[in-house]
């Protein structure tokens, strides 16, 4: 194996500096360079590297960075698309999310949503929708959905709002850590021999002399220092971000993407005691929304706001918050305000624009594959819970274009990094799958590792070690935001934690106390974002 790392747990720890290593030592062109490391690109790499293809993803920030940390966490159908009529998309998706759960188990769980109903058509109509929905889903079906009576609509969500109930549609679909799962991904793109790097953003396309692109320039963030590599194929997954590295290949190419942001409030967990969730299917501008148990907590979103052009940290608009709080007090109880915000984040929609080019050869409704004259070839749209067919559609285009031979696509039935058999045992380390037993042994000879680093999330010292160690965090932001989901479920805490985890990052990493500091006070910055005043 090159990597340069030894495999002490089994499998091939995500490593930074023996990736770099390869990256700059080897001579022959990749077959494949993939820019972006969200769902798209490192979904991509796993495909490639699965198929024994020799593949490098450049990612300009960490993985999951840009919206696949962002997300409602839902694998999902895509209830709204059915209300939209679009049934082959619901098909494809439904299929998606049955072969997530049977590949990453220990990520994605079946979820119980009902639809409150408070008019007398709304059972029978979301009754009969749901009933489609079940349908379409044959063999891979979470479980039926069902008409509920009052009672049995309050005995799940005793928080719902009473006044007017008449009972509810109970349905099920399934819900994931989404940057959980993308490290998961990552290193199982990495244990069939894929090279990651973080922190690396592309910043020039290489052509040769009749035009093709034939490789591309990065800059190593942690040195300053820029290199060149060579590839028969580069894939341009940087998803709201496309449009910036299609115009880097084609100066006047059209924009494809029309970006839109989406905001989630995280309330504590009371709202929502019994792990069921609520499903709004029509809010007032339109939109479906839903009040989601997540880890404890509870996830309240989405908005949908056109913007301008995307960004890495995007932060939510007053009016978007005022929205969700509205919304939500339409539906609970007890109506939350500000004050009971623990955190907020926000995420970009990669939406592909109607009719942006004219050279698009659409394999889905969802996502979009385009490729330039000089050879970029762009994957674009689509959501989480399809990753899996975006990137097969896309390295089966990449085969054609790189000339490379031809092998069949094996991720229907790959399991992902973590993957076990006994994945509905419980705990704060469920999430880490087969990876789990390594941090419990770290607890266990390490007793200061075992303790919760803050007293309101279950995040222990040890976890903080192990995503060092393992899985490639290089900064707090990564550890706090995407290795442990501190900083999306309360704000505050991940700050109080972020002192002592940033000691125990400068341990593993050799690093020292003017990197503490510069780390917590770039961490404060980016946990602004994730504030709400009141
Ligand atoms: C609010 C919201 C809720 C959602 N909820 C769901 C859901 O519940 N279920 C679901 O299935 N889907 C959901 N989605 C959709 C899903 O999250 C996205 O479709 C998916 O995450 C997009 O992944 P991506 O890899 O294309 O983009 P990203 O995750 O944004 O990845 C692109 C990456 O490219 C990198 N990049 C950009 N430029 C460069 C460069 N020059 N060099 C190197 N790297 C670069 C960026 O840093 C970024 O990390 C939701 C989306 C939003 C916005």
């Amino acid at each position: 194996m090159a990597t340069g790392d030894s495999a002490d747990y089994g499998f091939w720890k995500l490593n930074r500096p023996a990736f770099l290593r390869r990256v700059l030592e080897r001579r022959s062109p990749w077959d494949l360079a993939i820019v972006g490391g969200g769902a798209t690109g490192i979904g991509a790499a796993v495909d490639a590297a699965a198929r024994g293809y020799e593949v490098v993803v450049l990612e300009q920030s960490d993985f999951g960075k840009g919206t696949s940390s962002r997300s409602t966490k839902l694998v999902h159908g895509g209830v709204r698309y059915l209300q939209q009529g679009n049934l082959s998309l619901v098909i494809e998706a439904l299929k998606e999310r049955g072969l997530l759960f049977q590949n990453a188990p220990h990520l994605v769980h079946d979820l119980p949503f009902v639809v409150p109903n408070y008019q007398w058509w709304e059972a029978p109509f979301y009754g009969l929708g749901l009933k489609v929905y079940d349908l379409l889903a044959g063999k891979f079906g979470f479980g039926r959905s069902v008409l509920l009576s009052r009672e049995e609509v309050l005995d799940r969500i005793p928080t719902l709002e009473r006044d007017g109930l008449r009972g509810g549609v109970l349905y099920h679909d399934g819900q994931f850590d989404d940057s959980r799962l993308l490290v998961n991904l990552a290193q199982t793109a990495a244990d069939h021999r894929a090279c990651l790097l973080n922190y690396s953003p592309v910043t020039k396309l290489l052509k040769d002399a009749e035009g093709l692109i034939s490789g591309l320039e990065f800059r190593d963030e942690e040195t300053g220092l820029e290199h060149r590599l060579s590839a028969r194929c580069v894939i341009n997954a940087t998803g709201a971000f496309s449009d910036g590295l299609r115009r880097q290949d084609e100066p006047d190419a059209e924009p494809m993407i029309a970006p839109s942001q989406g905001v989630h409030i995280v309330l504590d967990g009371s709202y929502l005691p019994r792990r069921t969730a609520i499903m709004v299917p029509h809010t007032r501008d339109g939109r479906v929304m839903f009040a989601i148990p997540w880890q404890g907590h509870t996830l309240v979103g989405t908005t949908d706001t056109p913007i301008t052009s995307p960004s890495l940290e995007p932060r939510p608009m007053a009016g978007e918050i005022d929205f969700l709080l509205e919304t939500a007090a339409g539906y609970l109880t007890r109506r939350p305000s500000r004050a009971d915000i623990l955190s907020v984040f926000t995420g970009i929609r990669p939406l592909v624009k109607a009719g942006s080019v004219a050279n698009t050869s659409s394999l889905s409704r969802e996502h979009t594959i385009t490729i330039s004259k000089s050879g970029l070839l762009s994957v674009v749209g689509g959501k989480w819970t399809t990753y899996r067919k975006m990137a097969e559609d896309c390295i089966e285009q990449a085969i054609v274009l790189a000339r490379l031979e031809e092998r069949p696509c094996v991720t229907r039935e790959l399991h992902i990094h973590g993957w076990h058999r006994d994945a509905t045992e419980p705990g704060s380390l469920a999430g880490y799958g087969s990876d789990a037993q390594f941090i419990k042994s770290l607890e266990a000879e390490r007793h200061d590792l075992a303790e919760p680093l803050h007293a309101a999330l279950p995040v222990t010292g040890a976890q903080v070690v192990w995503a060092v160690r393992a899985e490639m965090a290089r900064t707090l932001d990564d550890v706090l935001a995407r290795r442990t989901r501190a900083l999306f479920l309360n704000v505050r805490a991940a700050q109080a934690m972020a002192p002592a985890a940033a000691r125990l990052m400068a341990q593993e990493l050799g690093k020292d106390e003017a990197w503490e500091q510069q780390q917590l006070s770039a961490f404060e910055k980016i946990a602004d974002g994730f504030s709400v005043a009141y």
